[in-house]
């Protein structure tokens, strides 16, 4: 068997229908958008539409996007720039959020901000109780991702958004992991910024949306040029627009069916996972408000130690099959996930787990596959653990 790729949270490859309709802007279109003449205004044309694309997908009008290199990016700009036109000193966020948010927080700290960690139980699940006691009169902005990347569990972001709204606080969702998978409309989900990255989306690296709702105090730390409405200086990544609003459309067109699909796949390898396994393997995360295409695993060998997760990741690597774990190396130290720590995993369990993330193209029998190898991989290791 060719390399089973089970690792789409962590990227997916470009659809052949996305470079197909990215290749023209790099060799045939490929003038500066912003320039006056035809070459230029080929480019604007094409982006401006790739704009009103993303835009009805979202439900927002055209003039609130913004594009970015990516989800990090976004991140980053709905944070900095809510913090800076505000003057608020406080931010509410979660522990369980990605980096590019949960970095950003705790570097705004240096401009007096506060960020604020609103806790989840195991589930992972944020209530909007919570978001509701927590904010406050100095509150700037509150952080909560839709779904998320380690474990797939989905927030109740509409019910935050409507806090959000009766407070009228503004509110930024990284919807990195949900768009295309479950539907996401700003009015909807009563959102005020979101993020969205192409190379989640079966489209390229490097490109981004940050999704701004009209008349949200935000300032720009990103300077140049007049593009983006002086909103983002730098010359306009072209072809990752045109790339980024085909792989949108795209996967929002397929949603249903890749949903039924990821369903079947789930069910094909939890069911056999519990054969083989029982209960020396454990899904983190809430079972119901969760998207089925990610699923984190931990595996517990019969002393009740969590196996070594980086090692059956190698295992697996070497039986061609890339998974993610549920540990980062940190200055040379493994140090466990701070999803899976942030849901009340203890440090074994936590660094046992690994996260597989299917994709459009993943099939029944790359799941009996993995099955067979992980059963012998796991087998293996927990009887040398035994030893
Ligand atoms: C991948 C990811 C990001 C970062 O996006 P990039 O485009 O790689 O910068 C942010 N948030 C979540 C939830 C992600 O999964």
């Amino acid at each position: 068997m060719d390399t089973v790729y089970f690792d789409h949270a962590a990227t997916t490859p470009v659809d052949e229908r996305v470079l197909e309709a990215m290749t023209p802007y790099f060799t045939e279109h490929y003038g500066n958008a912003n320039s006056p003449h035809q070459s230029g205004n080929n480019a604007k044309v094409a982006v401006e539409e790739a704009r009103e694309t993303i835009a009805e997908i979202i439900g927002a009008a055209p003039a609130e996007i913004i594009f970015t290199s990516g989800g990090t990016e976004s991140d980053n700009t709905a944070i900095k720039g809510a913090v800076n036109a505000t003057g608020k000193s406080d931010i509410i966020t979660s522990p369980l959020e990605h980096h590019a948010v949960l970095h950003t927080a705790e570097a705004v700290k240096r401009n007096g901000v506060r960020p604020r960690y609103i806790e989840a139980d195991s589930d992972g699940i944020i209530k909007p109780e919570q978001v509701k006691e927590a904010i406050n009169a100095d509150t700037a902005l509150v952080s909560l991702m839709h779904v998320n990347n380690e474990i797939g569990t989905i927030n109740p972001i509409k019910e935050i958004g409507e806090i959000c709204t009766e407070y009228k606080v503004p509110f930024h969702s990284d919807t990195v992991q949900s768009v295309g998978k479950i539907p996401v409309d700003v009015d909807e989900l009563g959102i005020d910024f979101l993020s969205i990255s192409g190379h989640k989306i079966y489209g390229p690296k490097g490109i981004g949306v940050l999704y701004m709702r009209h008349g949200t105090p935000w300032l720009p730390w990103m300077h140049g040029g007049s593009q983006e409405r002086r909103r983002r200086g730098g010359t306009l990544n072209v072809p990752g627009i045109i790339g980024l609003a085909k792989a949108m459309e795209l996967v929002v067109d397929q949603m249903d069916d890749h949903r039924k699909k990821f369903e079947k796949l789930r069910s094909r390898l939890v069911n056999g996972l519990e054969e083989k396994f029982g209960d020396r393997c454990q899904i983190n995360g809430d079972s119901e408000q969760r998207v089925p295409h990610i699923i984190n695993i931990s595996f517990i060998d019969p002393a009740g130690e969590g196996l070594d997760g980086e090692m059956l990741l190698l295992n697996l690597d070497v039986e061609g099959i890339c998974v993610s774990n549920g540990s980062a190396c940190t200055s040379g130290a493994m140090e466990p996930s701070h999803v899976l720590d942030g849901i009340g995993l203890d440090e074994k369990t936590a660094n046992s787990s690994i996260r597989i993330s299917l994709g459009k193209d993943n099939t029944a029998e790359e799941i009996d596959y993995f099955l067979d190898k992980i059963e012998v991989v796991v087998n293996r290791m927990m009887s040398t653990a035994e030893a």
